[in-house]
């Protein structure tokens, strides 16, 4: 089985379309790619519900959204008999964790990505010697990303870790030890990896995560394109393919309902 859990219900330009219209592009595009089963994971702080979590200017522009709205399309869609899961991309919130966490519960998630985008006040992939890259060196921002990525895996709330090594998105690498640290998190945690195909349209070209996390933990995995548009479900599935089975990976996990199985990856 292959999926992509990781993507964003946009239009063919990248807008956001909340509808379950906007759905059947994105399963089309699966489907031409041999992808079974498609995940959403629209990012929480799009939505009007959570406005009040999030510090800094950027979310809180994007914060005017309806979450009812985007679930009730991929339930409809669902309901229509498309290979869709109902999943969302959610932020770290810090001492809010639990009360994010109790929001968005009696919503009905297949699974919650953990996700870290902010480091300090600034977006840890907004410029290559910019924002956090201009104010603190590199092993002090790698620190910081592995503590909430931690912290996360840890408070039990999500299924999967997002893009789970961000912080190389412009080259700069993270030691053995910030993995083992991460390593130790997830697999203390129990929660799956996904195994990213997006840095590979990044400056670092190259896979989330580096094969040294699949190394040192015994982590499920998931495959994940996080996709903006429908044309890039699926894209470079070869490549994460061939990194989870290099790395003793021979399943994928499938989630219904936020409960877990796994299925043989292929
Ligand atoms: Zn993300
Ligand atoms: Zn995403």
């Amino acid at each position: 089985m292959i999926v992509d859990y990781h993507m964003h219900l946009r239009n063919a330009r990248g807008g956001i379309d909340h509808t379950a219209a906007a759905v059947e592009p994105f399963v089309a595009r699966a489907r031409e790619r041999g992808v079974d089963e498609i995940g959403f994971t629209e990012h929480v702080y799009y939505f009007e519900q959570t406005k009040d979590f999030w510090p800094w200017p950027y979310y809180a522009e994007r914060c005017h959204f309806d979450l009812d709205r985007y679930v009730g399309a991929l339930v409809e869609a669902k309901g229509r008999g498309l290979p869709v899961k109902i999943g969302l991309e959610v932020d770290w919130a810090f001492d809010r964790a639990d009360e994010l966490a109790a929001l968005l519960a009696p919503y009905p998630w297949d699974f919650l990505l953990g996700s870290v985008h902010m480091v300090g006040d600034h977006a840890i992939d907004n410029g290559a010697g910019l924002g956090i890259w201009a104010e603190l060196p590199g092993d002090e921002v790698w620190r910081r990303y592995v503590e909430m990525l931690s912290a996360a895996a840890r408070s039990g709330h999500f299924d999967v870790l997002s893009h789970p090594d961000l912080a190389k998105i412009y080259g700069v690498r993270g030691s053995d030890e910030r993995y083992r640290e991460l390593a130790a998190a997830v697999e203390e945690s129990g929660v799956a990896l996904e195994i990213s195909t997006a840095g590979l349209r990044k400056p670092v070209a190259e896979l989330y995560p580096d094969a040294r996390l699949l190394a040192m933990s015994s982590a499920p995995v998931t495959l994940a394109s996080d996709a903006h548009e429908p044309m890039l479900v699926g894209e470079g599935f070869d490549e994460a393919v061939a990194l989870a089975c290099a790395n003793g990976r021979e399943t994928v996990s499938v989630f219904d309902m936020r409960v877990r199985r796994q299925e043989p990856i292929g």
